[in-house]
């Protein structure tokens, strides 16, 4: 991984982020690919784990976050409509010290402004140290960049936290949508959720959104927008 790095061998692919009501695509997530030399492009489930475990990933996220800010820059620049970037953090990541500077630096280098940054954490990254993660969600969201909880009904989160922190978003797990059309149970798990955010104030996302009946579904639920393949698989930054 850590030659990988040197070799600018990972690279990010983007994936967008539709809004239901209108169709449209205000952001895109980047996810890291990592291009081998000799096993062709790898998934980040095949690394991202071993890199949170050695500590890597704490460089190899500043990269992911640099180049992020970098695209949605050029993008821009080269006269498309404005999008966000979302970017995954983990949770060695959100708990390093130079989190605030690193955000900071990536968005100014680029010349980035905060608000086309959004940063998804999961539940468990947040919730391992709640006092903690207030005060870094604080700062970052003093610092204007948007805040959202990936992955949402996997972990277990405190309600009472999830009320205090300056979120903005919650996404409702793919595992959940999957089967959304023929469970009750998930049906009724996705239609909570959405209620819960919405009581909150926040904005809704679903992930892993594969077909048009799944995705009507979501419509008459009152889900914000959506994630999957039946809009759009990730992309690389040519074919976005
Ligand atoms: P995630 O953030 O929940 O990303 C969503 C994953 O679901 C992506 O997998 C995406 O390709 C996949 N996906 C999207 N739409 C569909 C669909 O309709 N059906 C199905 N079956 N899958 C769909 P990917 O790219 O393999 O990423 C996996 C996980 O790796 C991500 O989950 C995220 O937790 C982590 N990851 C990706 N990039 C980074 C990164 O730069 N840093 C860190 N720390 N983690 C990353
Ligand atoms: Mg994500
Ligand atoms: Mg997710």
């Amino acid at each position: 991984l850590r030659r990988a790095l040197a070799a600018k061998e990972f690279e990010l692919h983007f994936q967008p982020k539709v809004e239901v009501a209108t169709n449209q695509t205000k952001s895109v997530e980047a996810l890291i690919r990592w291009r081998h030399p000799q096993r062709g492009l790898m998934r980040p489930d095949a690394f991202i784990p071993l890199a949170e475990e050695t500590g890597i990933i704490v460089e190899i996220g500043e990269w992911v976050l640099r180049e992020a800010c970098r695209h949605a820059r050029q993008w821009q620049l080269a006269g498309m409509m404005p999008m966000r970037i979302a970017v995954n953090l983990s949770a060695r990541q959100f708990r390093q010290k130079q989190l605030m500077d690193i955000v900071q630096s990536a968005l100014r280098d680029a010349d980035l402004a905060p608000q086309f940054l959004e940063l998804e954490l999961t539940e468990s990254a947040v919730m391992y140290d709640p006092e903690e993660s207030a005060r870094i969600l604080e700062q970052l969201s003093r610092l204007g960049v948007q805040i959202s909880i990936d992955d949402f009904g996997t972990g277990y989160s405190s309600l009472s936290h999830l009320k205090r922190f300056p979120l903005d978003k919650l996404k409702i797990d793919r595992s959940f949508i999957r089967d959304v059309t023929r469970s009750a149970e998930d049906a009724s798990i996705v239609r909570a959720v959405i209620s819960l955010a919405h009581s909150l104030k926040l904005k809704v996302i679903a992930e892993g959104v594969e077909s048009g009946d799944q995705l009507e579904f979501l419509r008459e639920l009152g889900c914000d927008q959506y994630q999957g393949y039946y809009f759009s698989p990730p992309l690389s930054a040519q074919e976005l």
